[in-house]
């Protein structure tokens, strides 16, 4: 199966807003899949129904196989989720910060990769220093590091560079590149183009919660 299967999903927020109008698309195992659109289009939306953090109108999806509504802990357990907003707690350092986060998926300790993340992320040499000394970019691996702990075939990234310099966007876009190449599936959602171009060997493109175009990047652009 695909990584991700979405069918014929639909979200009504509670006040009557159709954030998604029945969207469905599949995301191919080893890709780097962009979900595209403007602000409101229902990125979010659909990206916190994969995650389990907004329940869904109707519809199905599924994660590397798992329905997220029968099967809900291994699909979870197949995603990684980089939020948009930078959030953990300063006062740990970086190895303690993943190492929580592997207690909180019950890890045992003998098999947690912490150290292995923070090398992958050149962070290593960071490991023991306060969360609140990294620099925003070493900040923003570090949330990258804590969605890598449980070891996911998919990767998802919510607007990665969103407000982030240019010279910060393309190290996260090594980071991410680096991790498609050891075998990640990666799934980001931006609403810069030029993003998804640079990046993604497919896209979606979503507008007022419904699938506009979905096709290989280099398709998609001859069309545009
Ligand atoms: P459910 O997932 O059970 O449908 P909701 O997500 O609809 O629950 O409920 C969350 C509450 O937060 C709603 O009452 C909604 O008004 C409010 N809310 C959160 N984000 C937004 C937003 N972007 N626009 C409008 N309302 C929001
Ligand atoms: P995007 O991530 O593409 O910016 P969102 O999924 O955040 O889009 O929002 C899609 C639409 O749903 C917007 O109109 C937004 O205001 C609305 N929305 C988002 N969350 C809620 C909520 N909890 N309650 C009500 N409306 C919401």
């Amino acid at each position: 199966p695909a990584a991700i299967e979405i069918r014929d999903l639909r979200k009504t927020y509670k006040g009557g807003k159709e954030a998604l109008k029945g969207v469905s698309f599949d995301v191919p195992r080893g890709s780097i899949f962009g979900l595209l659109g403007p602000n409101g289009a229902g990125k979010s939306t659909l990206i916190n129904i994969l995650s389990g953090l907004v329940n869904k109108t109707s519809g199905s999806a599924r994660i590397w196989g798992f329905d997220i509504n029968k099967d809900p802990r291994n699909a979870k357990r197949s995603i990684g989720i980089v939020p948009q907003e930078i959030m953990f707690d300063v006062f740990f350092t970086p190895l303690e910060t993943l190492e929580l986060q592997a207690g909180m998926y019950g890890i045992a300790p003998e098999y947690r990769r912490s150290m292995e993340i923070l090398r992958a992320l050149r962070l290593d040499d960071k490991a023991n220093a306060y969360t609140r000394t990294l620099s925003g970019g070493m900040k923003r691996r570090l949330l990258i590091g804590k969605a890598l702990v449980h070891d996911p075939p998919i990767l998802i990234l919510d607007e990665p560079t969103a407000g982030v310099d240019i010279e910060l966007r393309q190290q996260l876009w090594t980071y991410v590149r680096e991790l498609h190449a050891a075998g990640t599936t990666v799934v980001l959602t931006t609403h810069y183009l030029e993003e998804a171009e640079e990046l993604c060997d497919r896209i979606a493109i979503i507008n007022h919660g419904e699938v506009v175009a979905n096709d290989e990047t280099g398709t998609l652009l001859a069309q545009a």
